[in-house]
């Protein structure tokens, strides 16, 4: 069952711009803020922002802080993975390292009987272009 027929199994509204906003998450290959939702799909921003929340609240997206100023928003559909954040060119790419992770996790839960349910990861630096 994908994310819009679980919502509508639980009797919420499949509105244009809630699918608009899932489908775009889902599709992108980077975290998108509220301000590039609102471009790409001409959806006001209140309605934008509403949705985020809701969509939030279900546990279909999550938030992602890389730039202070705002947040990012990520469909949970999606592979894990982790960020590169230029801290001048802002661009955001995705990686995946999470074999070696897992080996640093149980290391982690072992010495500290720590029962790890999740992780979150991201790198800041400098982009080969903004070198
Ligand atoms: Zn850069
Ligand atoms: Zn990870």
């Amino acid at each position: 069952m994908n994310n819009l027929e679980e919502l509508k199994s639980k009797g919420f509204r499949i509105t244009k711009a809630r699918t608009a906003i899932l489908e775009l998450l889902e599709k992108s290959n980077a975290p998108v803020s509220a301000d590039e939702i609102v471009a790409s799909l001409g959806v006001n921003k209140s309605t934008v922002y509403r949705e985020l929340d809701f969509l939030e609240s279900q546990d279909m997206i999550t938030d992602i802080r890389l730039d202070n100023a705002k947040n990012m928003y990520e469909s949970k559909s999606k592979n894990h993975h982790h960020h590169l954040y230029c801290i001048k060119c802002k661009k955001i790419e995705e990686v995946d390292m999470d074999k070696d992770l897992d080996v640093f996790e149980r290391k982690l839960e072992k010495d500290t009987k720590f029962k790890i349910k999740k992780h979150s990861l991201e790198f800041f630096g400098i982009c080969l272009t903004c070198q």
